[in-house]
């Protein structure tokens, strides 16, 4: 005797159809169960049970006993009016529904692969309450409250810290410049130190202290803004100052800055060996300023400076007076607040991590830049949010 299970789709072509897994990962329905058939008649989908079993007194004894409709929210066809088959125990009388279980939890509308997606966008995005929203709506046709997509992430088994739904208030902005067919663009990229994780990504055609304003007013709406760090861009400078946020510059890109001021001096300068200690004595007092390990340590040291017998000329002068007094404080806002990085290091490692110079060189293509980079910096994101998890035990 030949041993062979039939299944109900072996008979019925309409069944078979909607078990091929392409079917049901169009409909959002991938995971659901064998036991769970999702058929479409009269344009309204329609589910029910390939065997259903009594619930109270599990027999299978079940004759269908007319439908309800209930309305789910999937993947791609979003929300969708559903009729859910009904049965009746023909041994006890008992009335139940058929078995969503693997499709949707009992008290919700939301289908299990939705809420999957809102977890794989929360581990991209992390705090970006309204980025998952909008690429829910955008990439997965899906649109559902604020309300709803926390209360899912509460729920989630990924552990939650309220403290993080929103930003910490403390970033960094960095850009990328990138030559694409023969034309400057630039990747403008903010961070959260606290929460080690990019709140925000653009290409833009220009620098400008505009641009890089409208990139970081957008990125931080309702977001607690506290200090942003940059490097020594006047555009940044100007963009950062019109947000009224406490501005920082990176302590390495400012050492640098003077490292070569200073080179470029000597070099075109013939000075003799006296002449040649004041200057480095007066780079090595900058320094020390900028080394401080407190503000009030930094103060002094400033107010010595102020005093210093040193070379006055254009030359100093520019250096210490328009650069080290007037930006004192861009320069010594990590002293102040223990949350502010005295360096922007977190945000360059990314880049670098992401971005090597080499690639820079070589992208030609306009096309896909943008979401290869943003693929790239989300691919950061998730190992780095891993890695978090890993260390935090
Ligand atoms: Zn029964």
């Amino acid at each position: 005797m030949e041993l062979k299970e039939y299944k109900l789709s072996d008979f019925v072509p309409e069944f078979f159809e909607f078990r091929q897994s392409d079917d049901l990962s169009r409909f959002g329905c991938e995971n659901i169960e064998d036991n769970l058939i999702r058929l479409e008649k009269r344009g309204k989908i329609h589910f029910e049970n390939r065997i259903a079993v009594c619930p109270s007194c599990k027999s299978h004894h079940i004759v269908k006993n007319g439908t309800y409709e209930r309305k789910l929210i999937f993947l791609r066809i979003g929300e969708q009016k559903c009729i859910i088959q009904k049965y009746k125990c023909k041994k006890c009388g008992k009335v139940f529904y058929s078995d969503l279980s693997s499709l949707v939890y009992p008290n919700s509308n939301i289908t299990l692969p939705v809420i999957d997606c809102i977890e794989n966008l929360y581990q991209i995005y992390g705090a970006g309450l309204h980025k998952i929203r909008f690429n829910l709506k955008q990439q997965h046709n899906v649109e559902i409250s604020h309300q709803s997509i926390e209360n899912i992430i509460l729920n989630s088994k990924y552990e939650f810290d309220y403290d993080n739904w929103y930003y910490s208030g403390y970033y960094l902005f960095d850009s990328l410049w990138t030559r694409i067919n023969g034309v400057w663009q630039y990747i403008l990229a903010l961070f959260d130190v606290k929460l080690n994780t990019l709140v925000s990504t653009k290409l833009v055609k220009s620098e400008d202290s505009k641009t890089i304003y409208n990139f970081l007013n957008e990125s931080l709406r309702n977001q607690k803004k506290i200090s942003i760090g940059t490097d020594l861009k006047h555009e940044y400078r100007e963009a950062i100052d019109k947000l009224k946020v406490k501005h920082h510059f990176c302590k390495f890109h400012v050492k640098q800055a003077i490292n070569k001021r200073f080179k470029g001096y000597f070099d075109k300068n013939q000075l003799n060996e006296e002449e040649m200690e004041k200057f480095i004595d007066l780079k090595q007092h900058i320094f020390k300023i900028l080394d401080a390990n407190n503000l009030d340590e930094a103060k002094k040291l400033r107010d010595e400076l102020i005093d210093k017998n040193y070379p006055k000329n254009k030359f100093t002068h520019k250096i210490v007076w328009k650069f080290i007094i007037s930006y004192f404080k861009k320069l010594t806002t990590h002293l102040e607040n223990n949350n502010i990085p005295s360096t922007n290091n977190k945000i360059e490692n990314i880049f670098q991590k992401v971005f090597p110079k080499h690639i820079k060189r070589t992208m030609k293509i306009e096309q896909g830049l943008s979401s290869r980079f943003m693929l790239k910096l989300n691919h950061w994101n998730i190992k780095n949010e891993k890695e978090k998890n890993h260390t935090s035990f």
